[in-house]
């Protein structure tokens, strides 16, 4: 098995700096990791041939749940596949928290990306309060309940993402994340499940070396080449390690 170590782009990444990115990584070797890249959406065809030359897939960071139609600013799964996408991410704390998506839409979604025939990556995670209250798995639950409802949860990669911990230098420990992580799996099968939060190239050896972490979404330290790929080689070190 290889970690799967993906990056989520968010708002930064246009054109420009999306195609050095790709110019960039390709002297690394990446191929003992399975590695895709969240660009936003103007991005993807500006850097799709040159991440298939490296052999990384590509994903967007969001689509909406309609085919077509009178859906002002949003993006169909069919647009999507025309552009040379694999993954869709569904459901990210910034998309519930920032623009108001609920469960039932990110249900919706869900569905639609899989009769798409791509591989959804959907976030759940505690906030701050929850984590404090104790609450962590009854929220991670209550929200696989409702987004999966319906689903086969095996078609779904899990991120694991706890909201105190994205883009605020956080991390979980790796004790925390495993913990999460083994619960998860227990819940729903034999599903693959990543951790994010804060991933860097210092704490994701130990995150992955967890036997229930099977690889990372990383947002700040994937926007380098340099810091992206440290974080790939600690994930095929642990996995080598782990066996
Ligand atoms: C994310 O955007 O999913 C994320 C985990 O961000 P960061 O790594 O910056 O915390």
């Amino acid at each position: 098995m290889r970690p799967f170590v993906a990056g989520n782009w968010k708002m930064n990444n246009g054109p420009i700096r999306g195609k050095a990115f790709f110019e960039e990584i390709k002297k690394f070797p990446l191929e003992r990791a399975e590695v895709v890249i969240f660009p936003p959406f103007i991005t993807i065809p500006y850097v799709k041939k040159l991440a298939e030359e490296k052999g990384i897939s590509l994903g967007a960071q969001n689509a909406y749940w309609r085919k077509e139609g009178a859906f002002t600013g949003e993006i169909s799964l069919e647009m999507l596949i025309e552009a040379g996408v694999d993954y869709v991410l569904v459901g990210h704390s910034e998309r519930r928290n920032i623009f108001g998506e609920s469960d039932e839409e990110i249900n919706l979604k869900l569905k639609a990306v899989l009769r798409a025939g791509l591989r959804p990556v959907l976030c759940v995670g505690e906030n701050l309060a929850e984590r404090e209250e104790g609450r962590t798995r009854e929220k991670v639950r209550f929200q696989l309940d409702a987004d999966l409802s319906g689903i086969v949860p095996t078609d779904v990669i899990i991120a694991y993402e706890p909201i105190w911990a994205i883009g605020t230098g956080k991390t979980a420990t790796p004790e925390q994340a495993e913990e999460v992580h083994a619960f998860i799996k227990e819940y729903l099968g034999n599903v693959r499940v990543i951790y994010g939060g804060s991933v860097k190239p210092e704490n994701a050896h130990s995150l992955m070396a967890q036997p229930h972490v099977d690889g990372v979404l990383v947002g700040g330290a994937s926007l380098k080449p340099a810091s992206f790929y440290d974080i790939i080689l600690a994930g095929i070190k642990a996995f080598e390690e782990k066996g």
